[in-house]
C-alpha cells in the first residue's frame, strides 16, 4: 500500500499525538488495521493519512510469502528518510512479520522503534505511550535506543469488545476469529497467530447490529478457517443464520472455509437465507492425494469434489473461487498435472495462485533439500495454472454476458463517469454513474467482459435508480 502525500510541508503542531497505519497482506491483516486504528483513536490518537503527517507510522505487515517481507524491509528502509528530517518520530513494524522476526527487526532496515505481534494490538496505545513517556527527557541520541518489543502470543485474546475504525461504509469485514489450530505444513499462520480463538456469538451479533444501524448492508465474516467457528454451543451455520437475519443485513459473505468444515448444515443456511450471498471460496492447494497429504490438509481430491458437489446441487448458480499452491517440495510433474485436472473438473470462478515459498519454522522447510523444486521448473508450473484458470475464468465470463445482476456499489471506477460495484457472487463491474451512486443498490446488465470484471449498462430508469437507494434498509 501506498500513498501520496498532497503537500510536501511539515506537519502543523499540536498536543494530539497523530498515527498513520499501513498494511500489508491478506484481508485479516488489513481488518487489524482498522483494529489498531480504533485502538489507536480510542487511546487518544488521531488517524492521519499520510506518514508524512505522522508522529507514530506503524507498519503492519504480513509472512505468507518471503516476497511480502522483502517488500516490508524496503518501505521501512524508505520511511528512515523521514525520521532524518524528524527524529522523534516512531516507526513501529506489526502483524505476522514482526511476529515472526522477533526483536531482530529492531536493527534492520535502519532501525525500528516498536515491534509487536497480533496478539499485542489490545495494548498499543498504551505501549506508544510508554514508549513516548521513556523518551522524554533523554538526550535524542539515548532517546532513539529506548525500544519497545510486544511479542507474546496470547491464546484467549479474540479482540471482543474493541472497535475497529473501518474505511469503508458500504461493506464491513468482521472478524469472528483468529489462528488456526490446522498445521498445513507450509503455512506459517499457526505459528505467528497461535491457536484457534473465536469471539461470542452475541459480540458478533452486537457488532453485526451496529454496523447495520449505521447503514452499512453487506458484512463478511472473517476468519482462518471461518467455518470451523465455534463458541457457546454455537456452531458456525447457527451463527450465519443469525447474521443473516440482522434487519438491514442485504449481503452476508465468509471467508475463508476449510473444506473439512464444509457440510450439510452449512450449505442449507446458504441455500435457504436469502442474505447470504451465492459465493464460496475453497481452497483446494493441490489437485493430488498425495502432495494433499504432504500439506497436512486432511482431505482427499474425491472429498473435497464431494463438497463441491454438494454445494453446486443446493446451489446450482454459486461463484467458486479457491487457492492454489504449485512446486510444493516433492511434487512432480505428474502431480502437477493433477492440479490442472482438478482446476479443469471443477472450473473455478476465480483462482489464487502460488508458487511454494519457504516459511522458516513451518514443517515443510525440514524436507529433504533435494525435493525442493528449482525456481525456473516452479514458475513453469504457476505460469500454466495461472494461463489454465485465466481461461476458465474468462470462458465463464464470457457465458455470463447479458445477464441482469444486482450491484451494490462500492466506489468510482478509473474511468471517468464510471462507478464499481460488486454483484451477489461477487464479480466486479463497471458502469456509467457518479459517487451518489455508492453504497447504493442498482440492477445491470452485463455488457462485455475483460475476462476477470465486467462492463454494464444501468437497467433503471432515474425515477427506480432513486427507489433503488433505500433498499438496503429492510
Ligand atoms: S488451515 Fe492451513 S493454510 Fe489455512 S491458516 Fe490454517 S494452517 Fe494455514
Amino acid at each position: 500500500m501506498t500513498s501520496e502525500r498532497r503537500d510536501g510541508g511539515l506537519p502543523p503542531k499540536g498536543s494530539r499525538r497523530r498515527a498513520y497505519v499501513e498494511t500489508y497482506g491478506c484481508q485479516m491483516n488489513i481488518s487489524d488495521g482498522e483494529l489498531m486504528a480504533g485502538v489507536l483513536e480510542t487511546g487518544g490518537y488521531e488517524i492521519v493519512e499520510f506518514p508524512e503527517d505522522a508522529d507514530v507510522v506503524l507498519v503492519n505487515t504480513c509472512a505468507i510469502r518471503e516476497n511480502a517481507e522483502r517488500r516490508v524491509l524496503g518501505r521501512v528502509g524508505q520511511l528512515q528518510n523521514l525520521r532524518r528530517e524528524r527524529p522523534d518520530l516512531v516507526i513501529g513494524v506489526t502483524g505476522c512479520m514482526a511476529q515472526r522476526m522477533g526483536e531482530d527487526l529492531l536493527d534492520r532496515a535502519g532501525g525500528v522503534d516498536l515491534v509487536m505481534g497480533p496478539d499485542g494490538y489490545r495494548s498499543l496505545a498504551e505501549r506508544l505511550g510508554e514508549l513516548e513517556e521513556a523518551r522524554r527527557g533523554r538526550e535524542r541520541e539515548a532517546a532513539q535506543g529506548t525500544r519497545l518489543s510486544v511479542l507474546s502470543l496470547d491464546p484467549a485474546e479474540n479482540y471482543e469488545g474493541l472497535e475497529q475504525r473501518r474505511t469503508s461504509s458500504v461493506a464491513a469485514w468482521i472478524p469472528i476469529q483468529r489462528g488456526c489450530d490446522h498445521r498445513c505444513t507450509f503455512c506459517i499462520v499457526p505459528y505467528v497467530r497461535g491457536p484457534e480463538k473465536n469471539r461470542s456469538p452475541r459480540d458478533v451479533l452486537d457488532e453485526v447490529r451496529r454496523i447495520a444501524d449505521g447503514g452499512t448492508t453487506e458484512i463478511t465474516l472473517l476468519g482462518q478457517t471461518v467455518n470451523s467457528w465455534n463458541a457457546d454451543g454455537w456452531a458456525f451455520p447457527r451463527l450465519l443464520r443469525e447474521v443473516a437475519r440482522v434487519p438491514g443485513i442485504r449481503r452476508v459473505r465468509f471467508t475463508s472455509p476449510h473444506p473439512n468444515d464444509v457440510g450439510p448444515e452449512l450449505v442449507e443456511v446458504m441455500a435457504t437465507e436469502p442474505a447470504v450471498c451465492e459465493q464460496l471460496h475453497l481452497p483446494a492447494q493441490s489437485g493430488n492425494d498425495r502432495t494433499l497429504k504432504r500439506m497436512v490438509r486432511r482431505y482427499s481430491v474425491d472429498t473435497f469434489l464431494e463438497k463441491v458437489q454438494m454445494v453446486r446441487a443446493a446451489l446450482p448458480d454459486i461463484a467458486l473461487s479457491t487457492d492454489i499452491i504449485v512446486a510444493f517440495p516433492g511434487e512432480t510433474e505428474e502431480e502437477f498435472q493433477d492440479t490442472l485436472e482438478l482446476m479443469r473438473m471443477v472450473r473455478f470462478d476465480e483462482a489464487y495462485t502460488y508458487r511454494y515459498s519457504p516459511r522458516e519454522g513451518t514443517p515443510a522447510t525440514r524436507l529433504p533439500e533435494e525435493q525442493f523444486i528449482p525456481e525456473a521448473e516452479g514458475q513453469a508450473r504457476l505460469q500454466a495454472l495461472i494461463d489454465l484458470a485465466r481461461g476458465i475464468q474468462a470462458e465463464i465470463n464470457r457465458s455470463e454476458v447479458g445477464r441482469i445482476e444486482e450491484v451494490l456499489v462500492e466506489r468510482d471506477a478509473r474511468g471517468e463517469g464510471q462507478v464499481l460495484g460488486k454483484t451477489r457472487r461477487g464479480k466486479m463491474v463497471a458502469f456509467p454513474g457518479d459517487r451518489s451512486m455508492v453504497g447504493s443498490y442498482r440492477t445491470v446488465r452485463l455488457d462485455e467482459t475483460t475476462g476477470a470484471t465486467f462492463r454494464g449498462t444501468l437497467m433503471e430508469t432515474a425515477a427506480a435508480a432513486g427507489a433503488a437507494v433505500g433498499v438496503g434498509g429492510e
